[in-house]
């Protein structure tokens, strides 16, 4: 899994008084501007990530003046380094099966999975100069292999279309006059605005922009806020034994809570022991469900089948044979003809069962206690290793406060949600990232013909039936 990456980059403005605002214009602003709505108010854009950046780029396209305001002083510091900086930024899965793993209704994300499907997103890259490639047949890259190279083709597309961007400029609130956004603040004071696409991310690492200052801006509003959590995140462990296997990875694990209502929904892919629990691929799909039950419980249990591919009657029979052919040999010599040395010590020691005993001795109980352990570890989990090195945010937003079909708030006309802020979340292979531009996108076109009437506003795409819109230039 090449999803996760140390930081590097980003630094906050404290949006304090004094700040010294840098304000990144294209000289050709004014001359590239189109259309009769160039001449009003700007869409305003706060936050300058995968989301907001799409967003601007799509709402100066359909004509609308646009600002984006970002905190940091290089916005799009997640982008940056996504996918250990190789930038997994989709992947090949058409628009409904995409939709189905996203951990949120299908109803509510297909409209922006369809406005910019994952074919349409690397159509809109290769247009800006940046090819992608996958070479697995499911996850999508640059080909340069640079998660930068998506970055600065979305600020060149931004400077080309005149998007001003503001950074570092932390906006601190947005004022509502006649039920409509009028102005958003921030340290600099009040800027005037038509519309604007709050596009702020989540709570994850904080130094790359995860602030949260998007729930408060949009509590201010009047949205309710599905309580964030931790998601593609490590989890701790209760037992200390994965500290004895620290650095052994298993390449395909099948992963699952071990609680009524989740068994069926496991994770399946690599996993690594860390020293205080557990990580990897299907790890890191299953942790923001696992940290949503660590608001209600101290515990969560969960199992780790290590072999899925051995069934366990076939292990029962692997067992029975070094009985009966291999009694001589310990059986923790023979677990690790199949598991990891350090983990056969493990799985021996749960089984109860002595490091020097011999598979002749094992009497049936041991045995299958044995196979129920192999085909289903279990481990206590009591914590993730929280936002500071939590990829993406589960909760966020609540979506039936948003216009699925634009992404504009239900509550305030004018104000539009994109990205990670929302209620949307996805596994590992370019889920969230995805969303991010999808939305983005979706919130751009509907935020560019937001007028101020209460006439319902034309979404470019507002049903499967509708066609997609043409990320092109
Ligand atoms: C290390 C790491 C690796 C990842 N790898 C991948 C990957 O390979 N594939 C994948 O799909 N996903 C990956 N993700 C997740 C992905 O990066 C995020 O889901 C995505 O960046 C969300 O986009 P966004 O635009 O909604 O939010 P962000 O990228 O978080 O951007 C939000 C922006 O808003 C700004 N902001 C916040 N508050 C304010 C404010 N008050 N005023 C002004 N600006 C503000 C922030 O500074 C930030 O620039 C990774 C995440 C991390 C942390």
């Amino acid at each position: 899994m090449a999803e996760e990456t140390p930081p590097a980059g980003g630094e906050a403005s404290s949006g304090a008084k004094g700040s010294e605002e840098r304000v990144m214009a294209a000289e050709t602003t004014r001359s590239r501007r189109r259309g009769s709505a160039s001449s009003g108010l700007p869409v305003a854009v706060v936050g300058g990530g995968p989301a907001g950046l799409t967003a601007a780029i799509a709402a100066a396209r359909a004509g609308a003046s646009v600002e984006v305001f970002d905190q940091l002083v290089r916005p799009g510091a997640k982008l940056r380094v996504s996918g250990n900086g190789l930038g997994n930024l989709t992947n090949t899965l058409p628009p409904d099966e995409f939709a189905r793993r996203l951990h949120s209704p299908a109803t509510f994300t297909l409209p922006a999975l369809y406005a910019l499907p994952p074919d349409g997103l690397r159509r809109f890259f290769e247009e800006l100069g940046v090819p992608t490639q996958s070479l697995d047949d499911f996850r999508v890259y640059p080909v340069s292999h640079r998660a930068e190279d998506l970055l600065h083709a979305l600020l060149a597309e931004c400077a080309r279309l005149g998007v001003t961007i503001r950074a570092p400029a932390r906006v601190t609130g947005v004022t509502v006059e006649g039920g409509r956004p009028a102005a958003v603040v921030d340290a600099s004071g009040s800027h005037p605005i038509r519309a604007v696409v709050i596009a702020t991310g989540g709570l994850g690492y904080p130094r790359l922009g995860g602030t949260g200052d998007g729930y408060r801006l949009a509590r201010q509003l009047g949205h309710s806020i599905v309580t964030p959590v931790p998601a593609l995140v490590a989890l701790v462990s209760v037992e200390e034994w994965p500290r004895t296997c620290a650095g052994v990875t298993l390449r395909d694990a099948h992963v699952w809570i071990d609680l009524p209502k989740w068994r069926r929904q496991g994770t399946r892919g690599g996993i690594v022991f860390t020293h205080d629990g557990v990580s990897g691929p299907a790890v890191l799909d299953i942790s923001a469900r696992v940290a949503r039950l660590l608001l209600e419980r101290e515990v969560v249990p969960l199992r780790i089948n290590l072999t899925p591919g051995v069934s366990s009657s076939l292990w029962a029979d692997r067992i029975d044979g070094w009985c009966h052919r291999e009694g001589a040999k310990t059986i923790q010599a023979l677990l690790a003809r199949t598991v990891p040395r350090s983990f056969a010590a493990v799985v021996c020691g749960i089984a109860g069962i002595d490091h020097v005993s011999r598979a002749g001795n094992l009497d049936r109980a041991t045995r299958e206690r044995l196979v129920a352990i192999l085909t289903g570890v279990p481990l206590r989990i009591r914590d993730t290793e929280g936002f500071s090195k939590a990829m993406a945010t589960s909760g966020g937003v609540a979506t039936a406060e948003i216009n699925r079909k634009t992404m504009e708030s239900r509550i305030v006309r004018g104000v539009y949600f994109a990205g990670e802020v929302i209620d949307v979340d996805g596994p590992t292979g370019g889920f969230n990232l995805h969303w991010a531009f999808a939305s983005g996108w979706l919130a751009g076109h509907s935020a560019a013909s937001s007028h101020g009437k209460r006439a319902p506003i034309t979404a470019p795409v507002a049903s499967r039936r509708t066609p997609r819109v043409a990320p092109s230039a």
